[in-house]
Formats: structure tokens, sequence, C-alpha cells
């Protein structure tokens, strides 16, 4: 294990049995040796700077059922919201005040924010920033609408496939939504030259080892420019509200081995992480992340979108706790970074 950890050939992946190993080893050592080289290759190509990104959770309405999620249709404790195109152009401005150069718009699916709406969106956030990327992530649609996004002027596309295993995807979903749907739309979204992240939850329902070094296989041969991985968190009113949270150690591990396998990737230390660990952020800098978004929702709204449980966003979590993150970052050696923080891979490897 230790040979390929340091000699790993760009993009390879060691063999499943030595996989799965490294995927359960709590060898301190190794382990170490495994987040240093995570850290050298996302040193090779993006330095020591931490992209940002400003998120605005727009909506929390939404017409699916995901069994893990708290803001699903059914679950009628949420306290549904959905901010004005107002709103959101107001988040942006501040955004931009604070140093974003990126504006995440990410929702549930929600009906009323149609092609149309959205559409509309990103052409005004264009407009008034020119100089920054929209990424959207309001799940699954058809081609076209994506095709108009993307002609209006979105940038890049975040929709986690969950998981690479169509079996363990039917047990964390209702029938009605498909794997090889969440597949198509991916498929399409990298046709039409979005930047593309895709990703799934470390510790969901039913995962085990050899589910983790499939979804490993699965990212090195789909090629995604960013990967969102965090840990699964309960969420009290969930069919899942009694399953037990991903475990920050396999979430570092994760992390150390997509940057392994995709030397170039956007890779964020999610919200999910900082949740779970007070130094999440920290600790997955430290294992090959490069980028955090924190959150520009209004604090109102912010308490609303619960996904899961003890939802960090405040502090460095937040955009107004922007200095806070900084001064983080400055602690274990890594700089926030004020450009746009686009792929930097090569073009004609996707
Ligand atoms: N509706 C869009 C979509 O489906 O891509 C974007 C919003 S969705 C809520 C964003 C992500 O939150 C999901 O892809 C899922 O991985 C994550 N998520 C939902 N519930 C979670 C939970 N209980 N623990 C951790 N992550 C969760």
């Amino acid at each position: 294990m230790r040979e390929w950890i340091e000699q790993p050939a760009a993009g390879d992946l060691p063999p499943e049995k030595e996989l799965i190993n490294l995927l359960l080893t709590e060898d301190e050592e190794l382990l170490s040796c495994l987040y240093a080289r995570a850290r050298r290759m996302r040193e090779e190509h993006y330095g020591r700077k931490v992209y940002i990104r400003g998120l605005i959770e727009f909506t929390n309405f939404c017409r699916n059922n995901c069994y893990y999620c708290g803001i699903r249709r059914d679950n009628k404790q949420t306290e549904r919201y959905r901010l004005s195109e107002q709103q959101i152009m107001e988040c942006a401005q501040e955004g931009y005040f604070l140093g974003f150069r990126t504006f995440v718009l990410q929702g549930g699916e929600d009906p009323w924010y149609n092609t149309e709406r959205v559409e509309r969106l990103v052409r005004m956030l264009k407009e008034h920033f020119p100089d920054c990327a929209v990424t959207l992530s309001v799940g699954e649609c058809s081609r076209e609408t994506y095709r108009r996004w993307r002609e209006a002027g979105a940038d890049r596309y975040l929709l986690r496939h969950e998981t690479a295993d169509p079996g363990h995807y039917g047990m964390l979903h209702p029938p009605e939504l498909s794997w090889e749907n969440r597949m198509r739309c991916l498929n399409d979204l990298k046709e039409l030259g979005y930047q593309v992240g895709c990703g799934f939850m470390v510790g969901s329902p039913g995962q085990t080892a050899a589910h983790l070094a499939r979804e490993l296989r699965f990212l090195k041969e789909f090629r995604p420019h960013m990967v969102g991985l965090g840990p699964f968190i309960p969420q009290k009113d969930t069919k899942f509200a009694q399953e037990t949270a991903g475990t920050l150690s396999m979430t570092l591990k994760c992390l150390a081995l997509v940057r392994l396998i995709l030397p170039d990737v956007l890779l964020p230390a999610t919200t999910a992480l900082g949740t779970i660990a007070g130094n999440g952020t920290e600790l997955g800098i430290l294992a090959g992340a490069n980028v955090v978004m924190p959150n520009l929702t209004p604090a109102e709204e912010r308490r609303k979108y619960t996904l899961y449980d003890h939802k960090a966003c405040t502090g460095s979590e937040a955009a107004e706790g922007l200095a806070e993150l900084k001064g983080r970052m400055e602690k274990i050696g890594y700089y926030v970074s004020a450009e746009r923080g686009d792929w930097k891979g090569e073009k004609n490897d996707v």
C-alpha cells in the first residue's frame, strides 16, 4: 500500500483488495503518509490556495423525496422558503463585496424556479458580475434545460451521483428516482461544456468499504472537474434518523484518495465535514481539499435549509465569517485566494 501511496501514477488506482485495505486502515503512519502525498499533489496543481465559493441556498422547496434529506417533499416539519430574485441578487452583491468570485445557486428541485426563471437569474448574475463564475446545483433536469442555462452563462454544475451502485441508489431514493437518469444528467452536463461536479456521502446507510472502492473507480472513469463529498449526517425527520453518521476519518481518507486519483480536481472541504468536527475544514484541506463554500444565504433562511441535523452555518461556514476562515487557513499554511478558481486540467483530457 505504501508504494502505491508514494508513487501513484497519476490517476491510477491500486488493486481492489489493497484499496479496500487502505479505506479500512487505522494505521496512523500510513495515513499521515497518505495525507502528505495528497497535499503534495494538490500543491503541484493549485499551490497553497484555497478557493472560496459563495453558497446561496435559494429555495428549500423540493419535489423529491430522497430518504436521507431533511428538505425532502414529505417532511412536513420543514419550514419552507424561497428567496426572491432580488434577495438572490442582494446576496450576490454582498458576496461580491466580501471578495467572492463564484456564486453557487443551490436548492431543492423547486418547480416554481423553472427553466425560464433560473435562466433569467443566471443572465442577471452574469450581467451584474461578469468577472464571476455561476455554479448551479438544482438537481435533475432535461438536457434542453441544462443547455439553456449554459447558454445563459452558467459555468459549472454540481450534481452528486450519491452512489455509483444502482442497487444502493435504490436504497437511498424512492422508486421514481433512477440512477440511470442521474447518469444521463451528468453526461449531458459534461457534453454541454459545464465544469461538472459529482460526489457522494461517506457513511450513507448501507454503504460498505467495497461501495467506496467502487465510488473511486467511478470517479476515475467519469473524470469530473469537481467532487463534492462529505459525511452522511442523520436528520431527525427522515427514515434514516436513527442511522449513524459517516466518520471523520473515513471522510478524510476518501478526500485524500480522490486527490490522488484525480490530481487536478476541485475538491471542497464540505459544510458536513465542518459540522461533524470543529476543525473539519482544516483537516479536509490537510487531506487534499482545495475549496471551501461559505454560506451567503440570509441568516433567517439559512437556518431552514436543514439537510441534516445541527448543520454548521456560523463562523467560518458563513460568508460574513470570511476573516475567521482566512485566519484559520493561514494557521495551517494555506491562504484564501481571491480568484474565480476554475478547474486547471487539460481540456482535451475530459
Ligand atoms: N437538489 C439538488 C441536488 O439534488 O443535487 C441540490 C441540493 S441537495 C440537498 C445537495 C446534497 O446534499 C445532496 O446531493 C446530498 O448528497 C446532500 N445531503 C442531503 N442530505 C444529507 C444528509 N442527511 N447528510 C449529508 N449530506 C446530505
